[in-house]
């Protein structure tokens, strides 16, 4: 029967989008947790962090190495130094 039919479409639609919003919410807790591992200074400079700090946390940059399960921060300064060494580095590599 097709109104049958049509049910089940909107079952399985009902049940995927479940399924979608258990899996963001997962996403969600799992950069949440990653969020509370975060160190409270620059790893290169030990520059105080602050979490709170609305500026500092759009401004400085946080790298997560998820194999090793662990977050990377750095202040600004200090990012720009090593995407300069990075950047130099490529360069060096191509004038090789
Ligand atoms: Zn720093």
């Amino acid at each position: 029967m097709a109104s049958g039919a049509q049910v089940n479409r909107k079952q399985r639609r009902a049940r995927d989008r479940a399924l979608k919003k258990q899996r963001s919410k997962a996403d969600f807790e799992e950069k949440l947790g990653l969020f509370e591992k975060l160190e409270d200074e620059c790893l290169s400079c030990q520059k105080p962090f602050d979490k709170k700090d609305k500026k500092m946390v759009t401004t400085w940059n946080v790298v997560v190495r998820e194999k090793e399960n662990k977050v990377n921060l750095y202040c600004p300064d200090c990012w720009s130094i090593a995407t300069k060494v990075i950047k130099d580095f490529q360069q060096g590599k191509q004038n090789d």
